[in-house]
């Protein structure tokens, strides 16, 4: 591991009884009407709280809620999480309605072994997202240690994810470890050959990522509506579909890069086209080199593509994916995503594929697909997976990392 873990905290000098601990943790729950409405992200922090209570440490979680902007405002508090965390927990937790000065002070010190605090919204203080080195000092003086365990937050250099680490000894949490881990077995150290899927619906969303695949992907599958922009730019005449013409160029340059390094392309060679995007829309499926009406649009990819998308899987050790590969929310457009994922899933638990996948669409197109449980690893993390998948350093990681 090149990031130091609680491995390393529980053999630091003194180990993590009676310390304290300062837990970074992603809470931006899902609320309505001051109730959280999906618990996920309190669920996924509950093995590094558990694992330091477990070692005598006492824990104080440190976590952001919406866009409050540096102002206190009471709508953004992080207190509605407290009785859903307890009840998971099987534990109390107490809140502090501030999350530095002398009421977060005296409640970590008068904590019992095991004890847990929720500080309030770390956002409240415009000195988080100004990652400000006074604001990362007060926060430093309510621990021993500092774990983050929010890896979706790493991709901002803010005072909670990576000011605060440069105070104190900086641990990765459990999840934070085992999304690096999932990284690293996708990306930076896979078994190959690997296969990446991108999806989604433009090119100029996903240029860096596109870019920073070629050079380390053995086959890269370009799917859903920015496939349309690539096979405009080789000359197909895509007709109403989503296309954006003016990245003709930048897709032309991608597909020579991609040569130069030795990633074979796979672009869509059949596609389902209608001219509704609705429910139940009347279809056609057309080789993709077809030229189509000018009211018709490319809304997935076709039965052949999907075959030989399979295939390509078949003969990958690694599958790292984000992006639909067609317009999944409304059906029929799901058919290819769906029968892809379900593929995938299937070598995942047989043992024959790594497959990681990630992207807010994407993972609703998993679990719509009924597969998100049975990938090797589907990281929930949004605009840090893309940073990642981009080759972007995430400050967050960064300040863990081992001398
Ligand atoms: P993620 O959130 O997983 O990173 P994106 O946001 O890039 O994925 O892309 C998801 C969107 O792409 C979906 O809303 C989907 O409807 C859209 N999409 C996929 N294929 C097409 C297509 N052929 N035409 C238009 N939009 C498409
Ligand atoms: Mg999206």
């Amino acid at each position: 591991m090149t990031f130091r873990t609680l491995d390393d905290a529980a053999k630091a000098n003194g180990g993590l009884a009676g310390k304290t601990a300062l837990v970074r943790v992603d809470f931006n729950v899902p609320m309505e009407g001051g109730k959280v409405t999906d618990d996920t992200r309190l669920r996924v922090a509950l093995p590094t709280i558990q694992r330091l209570r477990d070692a005598g440490a006492r824990v104080a979680l440190l976590a952001h809620f919406d866009r409050p902007k540096g102002k206190v405002v009471p709508a953004m508090s992080l207190q509605p999480v407290v009785d859903d965390l307890e009840r998971l927990l099987g534990a109390p937790v107490r809140f502090a309605s501030d999350c530095v000065g002398e009421e977060a002070k005296a409640m970590i010190a008068d904590l019992d072994i095991g004890g847990v605090v929720l500080l309030e919204n770390v956002r409240f203080h415009a000195g988080e997202e100004a990652n400000a080195p006074d604001f990362a000092a007060q926060l430093a003086e309510l621990g021993d240690l500092y774990v983050n365990d929010a890896f979706s937050a790493a991709h901002r250099a803010h005072a909670s994810t990576e000011g605060l680490a440069r105070l104190l000894p900086a641990y990765a949490g459990e999840s934070m470890r085992r999304e690096l881990d999932a990284l690293d077995a996708a990306l930076g150290n896979p078994q190959k050959p690997v296969l990446g899927i991108v999806g989604g619906s433009k090119v100029s969303s996903k240029l860096d990522l596109l870019q920073n695949l070629v050079g380390k992907l053995d086959r890269l599958a370009i799917g859903g509506g920015m496939a349309n922009t690539f096979l405009h730019a080789q000359g197909v005449d895509v007709g109403g579909s989503l296309c954006e013409k003016d990245l003709a160029d930048t897709a032309r340059a991608i597909l020579a890069e991609a040569e130069a390094k030795g990633c074979e392309i796979l672009l869509p060679i059949d596609v389902v086209i209608a001219t509704d995007v609705k429910p139940g829309a009347e279809t056609r499926t057309v080789l993709a080199r077809e030229p189509i009406g000018d009211d018709e649009k490319i809304l997935d990819a076709g039965p052949l593509t999907v075959e030989k998308l399979i295939k390509a899987m078949a003969l990958s050790r690694t599958l790292i994916w984000n992006g639909p590969l067609g317009v999944f929310e409304v059906p029929p457009f799901d058919a290819a995503t769906v029968k892809a994922a379900r593929a995938a899933a299937q070598l995942a638990k047989a043992g024959a594929l790594v497959a990681v996948a990630g992207g807010g669409d994407t993972v609703a197109a998993l679990h719509h697909a009924g597969v998100a449980d049975d990938m090797t690893f589907v990281s929930t993390a949004g605009g840090a997976f893309l940073e990642w998948m981009e080759g972007k350093p995430l400050p967050g990681v960064e300040a863990l990392r081992r001398a």
